[in-house]
């Protein structure tokens, strides 16, 4: 392989990694980059959820590929072939290989997806409410695992806090206590209960039609404003003294960025 360096800068090391069939050099590059300026001032809330991949305070509904549940057929029919497959055979070897493939693969769909997501967010928005999800409470519940891991959403979260940092917008987490899905973002009224199968609602104070997933999104996103002015600073063009992160955004070096095979199939 022969490839000029895609930056300007210090290469400061070389990390070669197998997947499958292919091989990774992953180099990272000390590189000066300019103060960022979030171009934006607009807010938005995001809803992370199983039925849609995540839905906007916009009203726009983001769906993610998926590929598990679409290859999942296939993939337990090649891991049975696989395991009566002899051991120590060529046979096994073989079969071993193309599984190792189309692990590779789904991966790769899902990786493609949220990159392509979580740079488009804070070029859009300068302050994106998120919630602050139980995510292994949620995944110790069999039937929304499997989705919840098809989403990713750990690998979602950190990457849009790296990337919002580089362009200069602010990741808010909100409580994962905040009650967004049962309150009502027109009127502030908390509904009883809802469950996860109820996708629409009406108010039963104010009257308004609610998408469950939508005002989900609208109360986050009010939610992180009412954060940012309480810290005391605007999201665009001030010393960004206020910013009120959860978790400090580390530098992401340019092997984070292609860490691979955080969630395990099957
Ligand atoms: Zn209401």
């Amino acid at each position: 392989m022969r490839e000029a360096l895609r930056f300007d800068g210090k290469p400061l090391s070389a990390t070669l990694s197998r997947e499958a069939d292919r091989w990774f050099i992953s180099i990272p590059v000390a590189i000066d980059r300019p103060e960022p300026v979030c171009e934006s001032q607009a807010t938005v809330g995001v809803d992370l959820g199983v039925s849609t991949a995540i839905t906007l305070s916009t009203g726009e509904k983001i769906d993610s590929p998926k590929p598990l549940k679409k290859h999942l057929q296939r993939l337990r029919r090649r891991s049975r072939s696989h395991s009566r497959k002899q051991k120590g055979s060529a046979n096994r070897r073989k079969s071993a290989r193309k599984l190792a493939k189309f692990h590779a693969r789904i991966a790769h769909i899902r990786q493609d997806w949220t990159h392509k997501t979580t740079t488009e967010l804070p070029r859009r928005f300068a302050v994106i409410g998120i919630e602050d999800l139980n995510v292994r409470g949620m995944v110790a519940n069999e039937k929304l695992a499997r989705s919840i891991n098809d989403i990713g959403f750990y690998e979602f979260r950190r990457q849009l806090e790296y990337k919002a940092a580089r362009s200069g917008s602010t990741v808010v987490v909100v409580n994962r206590w905040f009650p967004s899905s049962k309150t009502c973002s027109i009127c502030g009224v908390k509904a009883e209960k809802m469950p996860l199968s109820v996708r629409d609602w009406t108010c039963a104070h104010c009257g308004a039609e609610h998408d469950r997933d939508v005002n989900a999104a609208l109360n986050i996103q009010r939610e992180a404003l009412a954060t940012v002015s309480w810290a005391g600073s605007h999201a665009c063009g001030e010393e960004g003294t206020g910013r009120s992160r959860k978790t400090p955004a580390k530098p992401a070096s340019l092997k984070q960025e292609i860490t691979h095979g955080l969630f395990v199939h099957g």
